[in-house]
């Protein structure tokens, strides 16, 4: 390691930014974050935080601040969507953590963004600085914000989400895979759901063409929902949310257990989420300029693993660039593409099989496979939720079973 400091810069004080920012700081490397947004006010509704990120986000000492303001489900169970048969259950709170290390939790997002946000603090925080374009010079990259403001640094991090203009930088511009799925999201008061069982738990109501899944958030009295639909076949929007005809949202669960159908009657009708994944890609960088979270491998949203995998990527990040000095940046970021690749590539693919297996019709052949998977998917899944990024080397990544 060299004798000057790193000069690192962040663009987006998303999850990914800012937990990369407070890794760096407690290995005594200092960030600044360029974040668009005048205020650090995350929208949308709510998010998992599976072992594979709380692990990281304890190692930053916000996991007691978190547990205050999440909810650890009871159980995770699947349903049959009409008559809500159980298919199977499983155990979260006690044992997942005893299990994987780590809380499982349901977090409303502007919580999380504000206790990231009031962690690294306002010194080096820069809001309202939105980077348009970025240049490679002699021995830095200069980075140039919408209103001509320009700052120089030796690694710059693209964390700047699923419309990332780094990630555009990076490969010269590349186009989102459309996953002929789309959602409606809404936060439900609990008291309202006067037909849900087990409102205590993560559940996945499955069903031909659609599922419903739901998780408690907060101090429980909340519920946050995604319904999953087939189509619109094509996705013709320039943007990835439209604005959809009332009722559009619960056509496709006409018939359904009244759980599902007052739940999502019961939230204002939002937009339609198109449900895309970023292509993956073989290099993360070009030159000095590395990709992270969402900018480099955006993904469904069915294992709830978007946020976890882009703060398993901090921390890897973090590790890779503290034991650097100005001239290792390339071997840096090489070892942390080479870290996170496959392991990002095998949770999108997993993450893109999930919906269909939960939408088969109800006398597919394929339903009692589905089933048992379904009924093994704790361990299953331990590959996903037992992960240890701040391990210092490389885990395996194997994947005996990639699916929902
Ligand atoms: C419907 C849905 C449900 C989801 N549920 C879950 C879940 O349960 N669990 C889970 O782990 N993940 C979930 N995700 C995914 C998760 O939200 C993302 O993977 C995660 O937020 C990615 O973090 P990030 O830091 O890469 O990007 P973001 O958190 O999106 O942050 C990007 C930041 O960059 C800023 N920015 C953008 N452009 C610029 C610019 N030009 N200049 C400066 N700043 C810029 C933005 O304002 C933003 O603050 C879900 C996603 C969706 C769509």
């Amino acid at each position: 390691m060299s004798g000057r400091p790193l000069r690192v810069v962040i663009v987006g004080a998303g999850v990914g930014g800012l937990t990369l920012a407070l890794l760096l700081r407690r290995r005594g490397v200092t960030a600044e974050v360029l974040e668009q947004a005048p205020e650090l006010r995350e929208v949308g509704a709510a998010v998992a935080l599976a072992a594979n990120g709380t692990r990281v986000l304890r190692e930053v000492g916000l996991v007691d601040a978190l547990e205050r303001v999440s909810f650890e489900p009871t159980e995770l169970i699947h349903r049959r969507g009409v008559d809500g048969h159980r298919i199977t259950a499983h155990p979260v709170a006690g044992w997942y953590r005893d299990r994987f290390g780590a809380p499982f939790l349901g977090v409303h997002r502007v919580h999380l963004q504000l206790l990231l946000g009031e962690a690294w603090g306002p010194e080096h925080l820069h809001l309202g600085w939105r980077v348009t374009d970025i240049e490679q010079r002699d021995g830095a990259v200069r980075v140039r914000g919408a209103d001509g403001r320009e700052v120089d640094a030796d690694v710059v991090v693209g964390a700047d989400g699923v419309h990332s203009v780094v990630r555009s930088w990076v490969t010269g511009g590349d186009s989102a895979a459309y996953s002929g799925t789309s959602g409606f999201r809404g936060l439900v008061p609990v008291g309202q759901l006067t037909a849900l069982p087990d409102p205590g738990a993560i559940q996945f109501w499955v069903g031909p063409g659609a599922h419903l899944l739901h998780y408690p958030i907060g101090d429980g009295s909340v519920i946050n929902f995604l319904a999953v639909v087939e189509g619109p076949a094509r996705w013709t929007s320039p943007v990835w949310m439209t604005d959809a005809e009332p009722g559009e949202h619960l056509a496709p669960f006409a018939g359904w257990h009244p759980a599902v159908t007052q739940m999502i009657d019961a939230a204002p009708q939002g937009p339609r989420w198109g449900l895309f994944s970023r292509p993956p890609l073989h290099r993360w960088n070009r030159g000095a300029v590395i990709l992270l979270g969402d900018a480099a491998h955006a993904m469904l949203p069915h294992h709830g693993q978007g946020a976890n995998q882009t703060i398993e990527d901090a921390a890897v990040l973090a590790a890779e660039l503290a034991e650097c000095g100005a001239e290792d940046v390339p071997g840096a970021l090489d070892r942390y593409t080479a870290r996170r690749r496959g392991r990002t590539r095998q949770v999108q693919l997993a993450s893109w099989a999930t919906s269909p297996a939960l939408h088969l019709p109800d006398d597919s052949p394929a339903l009692r496979q589905r089933d048992s998977r379904l009924a093994r998917l704790p361990e299953d899944l331990a590959w996903m939720h037992g992960h240890d990024a701040l391990a210092t080397e490389g885990q395996p990544t194997a994947v005996t079973t990639a699916r929902g």
